[in-house]
């Protein structure tokens, strides 16, 4: 079983230091009930709501969910990051000084769409699968590679103590809860540590960076993010297939509805203490299970219609009501049946 994945990180304070200068057109947006709109980062998305850094700000504020509207999130990056597609002596400091054990053994590879920094000696490989990823995500899930698009960062420690001490510091999560994880997508970067060059949560996180990066979609719910993960995954290694497993799943009552399911914050994390990991895996299934049926599926001509309406900020249930004409209810049974 490939490791834990995680998106749940928070920003780097660099990154918050760059919102000083960012113009408002290139920041998340929090729509508050009350009318008000916070320009700023969205830094996570809680069970009870959102952490939110507003643009001149320090820290990020808590923002309850029934105080909340809508959430727009922007497709650009801070302008450090993408003010060199090809990263800057000065922009790879900026991302690398500190966050490496002995920086003298840094090492600096790019290819045609990654930049990989590592203190291993794997970085070559790893940036061939890199472009692999690259390869046949495009293949299935096409998008438009504007020009000037920086270069994705690739993390890559030589150990798993490197890596458990980037996400710990990036992240500012305990070193119980880093150590959970063999590698995480966040933002424009994919961190890891060596392990195979062909490990399957390379792909994984692989696809998470794509989505955001190249087909620019940040938002959509946790259901969405890791349902298209999941989906690639499995069209990479037939035995990830999501489709697998999703009939015993529905069976055996392991199952979450969907209008419930959409509405999760994180597929990972659940008030469930005493069936978590089988209950995460569940969710992880159901929702690659869910992307394969509506990306090939009896709907499947309604796949570009269905990612615009994400991409334009609707809630699920308007998406389908809108995109497929059904209700949100109606789609849980179409998804049911289609795989009983
Ligand atoms: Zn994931």
């Amino acid at each position: 079983m490939s490791a834990t994945r995680s998106l749940r990180a928070t920003i780097a304070a660099s990154v918050v230091a760059a919102l000083v200068a960012a113009p408002e057109s290139s920041a998340d947006e929090l729509h508050l009930k009350d009318g008000t709109v916070i320009h700023g980062l969205l830094e996570e998305e809680t069970r009870s709501g959102y952490s939110f850094a507003e643009v001149g700000e320090k820290r990020a504020k808590s923002h309850r969910r029934k105080d909340v509207a809508r959430v727009v999130l922007t497709f650009e990056l801070p302008a450090f990051v993408s003010n060199d597609p090809q990263w800057s002596q000065e922009m790879v400091d900026g991302r690398t000084v500190g966050y490496f054990e002995k920086i003298e053994d840094l090492e600096v590879l790019r290819s045609d769409h990654y930049i990989v920094f590592t203190d291993s000696s794997a970085g070559k490989k790893y940036l061939e699968t890199m472009e692999d990823i690259y390869d046949r995500f495009k293949k299935v899930f096409p998008f438009e590679e504007r020009q000037g698009a920086p270069l994705m960062p690739v993390f890559l420690f030589k150990t798993n103590d490197g890596y458990y001490n980037y996400y710990q510091l990036i992240a500012r999560v305990t070193r119980a809860s880093a150590a959970q994880s063999a590698g995480h997508a966040w933002r424009d970067y994919y961190a890891t540590y060596y392990q195979s060059p062909k490990d399957p949560v390379n792909y994984h996180e692989g696809a998470h960076q794509l989505v955001a990066n190249r087909m620019n979609m940040r938002g959509g719910g946790s259901w969405f993010q890791e349902g298209m993960a999941v989906y690639f995954e499995g069209t990479v290694f037939p035995g990830e297939d999501p489709a697998k497993g999703i009939k015993g799943i529905i069976k055996s009552g392991g199952y979450t509805p969907l209008p419930e399911f959409v509405k999760l914050p994180s597929l990972l994390y659940s008030s469930d203490t005493t069936q978590s990991s089988s209950l995460a895996h569940n969710r992880y299934q159901q929702a690659g299970a869910f992307i394969k049926f509506l990306k090939e599926g009896p709907h499947d001509d309604k796949w570009p219609a269905f990612l615009q309406a994400l991409r334009d900020g609707k809630p699920p249930h308007a998406v389908f009501e809108e995109v497929y004409g059904m209700t949100i209810q109606a789609m849980d049974a179409a998804f049911v049946e289609y795989y009983s």
